[in-house]
């Protein structure tokens, strides 16, 4: 699938629907974004093509969801769960703080989706990823409870979260409390930093982001990466903080 993570000064969603534009090759099932605002998470997400998630955009017309300049996209390529407006991504935690899109396979996705059941949680998708929105919400609560608060409470709920999934996953997640902060983590599927002035991108491929950006930062596996405007900071899963690996993209990317 395709994931685009944007933070800075300018309107995300249009940034982020050209980063999906230009990764819409990797899947066709579904397509979404979540943008955050001062306070306002707002999502929508369309099975079928891109243009499917555009028309629904612009039918929304003047919303707020314009206005917001952190925001997360996705283009889906189901693996678990049928191509519907449902299952497609992002999906949002049931407190409605959260939002997450996945690039992978959660294997031990039902272990964790009984639990979640358990401690009350109504699923709303047959997705595998869906457990990561509530884990991480669950998590987020916990962190925040410790003392933690803003783009470090969201970084080491992520953290907990990873630590407890099992397979390959690109995760990306945003809080509706955060605006100013796009998280990710790591494991065995791709992600990669752009940075930006002012301004930060991460995306599964460096062609999302080639038009603003050609100085990218590698990251290894089993990372989490916080991005904010004015800066990275990237941890193992542990917390253990990280250099990530700079480089510039000379090649013609753009085609
Ligand atoms: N396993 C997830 C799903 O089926 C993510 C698929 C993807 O990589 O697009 O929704």
């Amino acid at each position: 699938c395709g994931i685009v993570g944007y933070v800075g000064d300018r309107p995300a969603l249009s940034i982020v629907l050209d980063g999906l534009r230009r990764l819409e090759y990797r899947g066709y099932d579904s397509a979404g974004v979540a943008i955050v605002g001062a306070g306002t998470l707002e999502t929508e997400k369309k099975a079928g093509k891109l243009a499917n998630l555009e028309k629904a955009l612009a039918e929304r017309a003047a919303s707020g969801i314009t206005a917001g300049t952190t925001g997360i996209g996705h283009t889906r390529w189901a693996t678990h769960g049928g191509p519907t407006d449902r299952n497609a991504h992002p999906h949002v935690s049931q407190d409605g703080r959260v939002a997450v899109i996945h690039n992978g396979i959660i294997e031990n996705f039902a272990r964790l989706r009984t639990e979640l059941e358990a401690l009350g949680v109504e699923f709303r998708s047959e997705t595998d990823t869906e457990v990561a929105a509530h884990l991480l919400s669950i998590s987020l609560a916990e962190v925040r409870a410790e003392g933690a608060e803003g783009p470090q409470a969201l970084a080491e709920a992520m953290r907990r979260v990873s630590r407890r999934l099992e397979g390959a996953f690109t995760l990306l997640a945003v809080d509706t409390a955060i605006p100013g902060a796009v998280v990710g983590a790591r494991r065995n599927s791709p992600l990669v930093v752009g940075r930006g002035d002012g301004e930060n991108y991460l995306a599964s491929d460096v062609s999302a982001f080639i038009e603003h950006t050609r100085e990218a930062v590698e990251l290894g596996q089993d990372q989490v990466v916080l991005i904010m405007p004015q800066g990275i900071e990237i941890t193992g899963f542990d917390g253990t903080p990280v250099e990530g690996r700079p480089f510039h993209i000379d090649w013609d990317a753009s085609a």
